[in-house]
């Protein structure tokens, strides 16, 4: 195993910073994430090469050595001595939390009225409430097996599509991520790149496994 420290004896080897393409079809993100890694092999960003060393996403478990050119992904400040990661390339309708975060998001708001169904009453409680969370677990559940999924708001008891509704920031779904392990913090040229490049909204996680 690559030992990936910072100059300050942090180490990052188990960090990961994740982009999620939050509107990508179950069809298209599959040619979706050739076309962003052949781009970014063509960059030197990444390399054909494929490890599993130091690579903990949860459906996948090996990604694209970085290549010569990886820095330019990140500040200057970085680089060096520093051996980042693989990057994982997870293709699928899937929920991707941040952090060490839950599998259920804290709130939802309503894209059609605007209010909030909290599901994890903080700090009140740590844990889902299950009767508001069910809503919305079978809505995503039928979204991952079909690609369609509604959970109805309580507030206007309109169904709406559970990729329309606004989640907290630590939870996305998505049918296409990549997962950057061990990287400095991927800098904000490059992230705006890439979202133009996948040519759809994002979402953008970070935590340790
Ligand atoms: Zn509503």
């Amino acid at each position: 195993m690559l030992l990936r420290e910072r100059k300050n004896g942090e180490t990052m080897g188990d960090h990961f910073q994740r982009i999620v393409d939050v509107e990508v079809g179950g069809e298209e993100a599959g040619p979706l994430a050739e076309r962003m890694v052949d781009w970014m092999t063509a960059e030197g960003l990444l390399t054909r090469e494929r490890s599993s060393d130091g690579v903990y996403s949860p459906t996948v478990d090996e990604g694209y050595v970085p290549g010569q050119a990886w820095g330019q992904a990140v500040d200057d400040a970085w680089g060096q001595d520093w051996i980042p990661g693989p990057v994982a390339v997870v293709v699928g309708r899937d929920h991707h939390v941040g952090g060490q975060g839950t599998d259920e998001a804290e709130y939802a708001d309503c894209p059609r009225c605007g209010t909030r169904t909290v599901v994890i009453d903080y700090p009140e409680q740590f844990e889902a409430d299950p009767e508001v969370w069910e809503r919305f677990e079978n809505g995503i559940a039928a979204w991952k097996a079909t690609g369609e999924g509604d959970a109805p708001c309580t507030a206007c008891g309109a169904l709406v599509p559970v990729t329309e509704w606004q989640w907290e920031s630590g939870f996305a779904l998505g049918a296409l991520a990549f997962d950057f392990w061990g990287w400095p913090p991927l800098s904000p040229d490059f992230l705006q790149s890439f979202a133009r490049r996948l040519g759809h909204r994002t979402a953008e996680h970070s935590g340790k496994f």
